[in-house]
């Protein structure tokens, strides 16, 4: 299906325009898990992917596959397979495309999960390794001849440091790369990564997209720009069954997702498809107040240091104007020396001391301590996160009360 209108009204109107039964404007949850078929021909052609449809959830479900439409209409993409989790679809997409002597070059600035899987895959043989992907140099430098994957992020977090993603897509679309941007941190409101040439495109679902943090979710979004036919790791039996474009797809879904199991809930993907039909309103506002706090923290003497993409210092406050709509809502700060990091969480009573990022609520965390505390002191300094910092994702909440709030807990 594919709809010309506005971000948010292709969003709202997505299930409809598919007709569920008694004229429903959301695809109804479907909880069966095999799918029966009057001709057994069908059943067959589905297993052969000789035709669209459903035979067990495990890789395929109505509510999910509603779901999936909505990210690809929202990425301008080819298709989307969903996952439990934005984990599940990093972990299985590079499982089932990688194969060993592959290279991934990879972000040096990640998510620490990510990096957390990365490094797993490395003690399972594969050749991956880091670089600073915000000066292309590095990237380039960093190819070798065996590089079958570039993987960053669009702002990393927690340091919120902007890979040079237009000059690696132009570099991966000349040599043939795997070019897979994880567009969390932005969303497609924010950024298309189709745009600086992705050609793969995670999104966890959990953050800004289902974004009231009642849901876990993930996915991966082929945006067509790759060329599968002779991508050397995808299995022969799919080249004799589906077209040379969904190749990819095909892979991930039947193999990644299968031989994973990481497979979205029907009712995960109905929470998360609500939360999405708002995520153009909840993003400008969780931009707007990160904005204003932002400004509020540079000028404070409590706090030594912002990192927000949307701050004049920020040393890629340029390519964050040209690349995306706003700035975001994470953003992290450093308290000035002798102020007591921990003291100062506690004092805030409206902001949550919590993980996650991308709710509706304003979210806390001490970062050094917890979600990069496994990495150790090395590992954090080489991807940039200072001991000190708190990192926070900014809600849609009334900015006086967040202002009120991070203002008190200073005095
Ligand atoms: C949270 C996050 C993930 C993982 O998503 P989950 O749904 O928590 O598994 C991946 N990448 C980034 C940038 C994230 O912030």
């Amino acid at each position: 299906m594919t709809t010309h209108k506005g971000f948010t009204t292709n969003i709202l109107h997505a299930d409809r325009l598919d007709k569920p039964e008694h004229g429903a404007l959301h695809k109804p949850i479907h909880t069966s898990v095999t799918y029966g078929y009057e001709d057994v021909q069908d059943l067959v052609d589905i297993f052969q992917n000789k035709k669209k449809g459903y035979a067990y959830s495990r890789q395929g479900n109505p509510t999910v596959s509603a779901l999936e439409n909505k990210i690809t209409i929202m990425e301008n993409g080819l298709g989307t397979i969903a996952f439990s989790t934005g984990m599940a679809a990093i972990s299985a997409t590079v499982m089932t495309l990688i194969k060993k002597g592959d290279h991934i070059l990879a972000s040096s600035y990640l998510f620490g999960n990510t990096r957390s899987v990365f490094q797993t895959f490395i003690e399972l043989g594969l050749d991956i390794t880091f670089v600073d992907a915000t000066d292309i140099e590095n990237v380039k430098n960093g190819i070798t001849p065996n590089t079958k994957m570039v993987f960053v992020e669009t702002i990393a977090n927690p340091a919120t440091q902007i890979a040079d993603l237009a000059g690696i897509g132009e570099l991966c679309e000349q040599k043939g790369i795997i070019y897979m941007v994880d567009n969390t941190m932005t969303s497609p409101y924010l950024f298309q990564p189709v745009k600086v040439k992705a050609s793969l495109i995670i999104n966890s679902l959990t953050k800004y997209i289902g974004g009231h943090g009642n849901a876990l979710g993930g996915s991966v979004t082929d945006t067509g720009l790759y060329n599968w036919e002779n991508y050397p790791n995808i299995f022969e039996g799919f080249k004799k069954q589906v077209k040379p474009s969904v190749l990819g797809l095909t892979q991930i879904r039947k193999k990644g997702l299968r031989d994973s199991g990481g497979t979205l809930s029907p009712e995960a993907a109905h929470s998360l498809a609500i939360g999405a039909e708002t995520l153009a309103l909840r993003l400008e506002r969780a931009c707007s107040n990160a904005l204003k706090l932002a400004g509020f923290f540079e000028a404070h003497p409590f706090i030594k240091k912002v990192y927000y993409p949307g701050v004049e210092g920020h040393a890629q406050h340029e390519r964050a104007k040209n690349l995306f709509l706003k700035f975001g809502g994470l953003m992290s700060i450093v308290l000035a020396d002798g102020v007591d990091c921990f003291a100062f969480l506690n004092r805030l009573k409206l902001v949550v001391k919590s993980s996650n990022l991308g709710d509706t609520r304003t979210l806390a965390i001490p970062v050094a301590h917890t979600i990069f505390n496994e990495l150790g002191p090395e590992k954090r300094a080489e991807m940039g996160i200072p001991e000190s910092m708190i990192r926070l994702s900014v809600g849609i909440e009334d900015i006086e009360d967040l202002l009120a709030d991070f203002d008190n807990a200073f005095a």
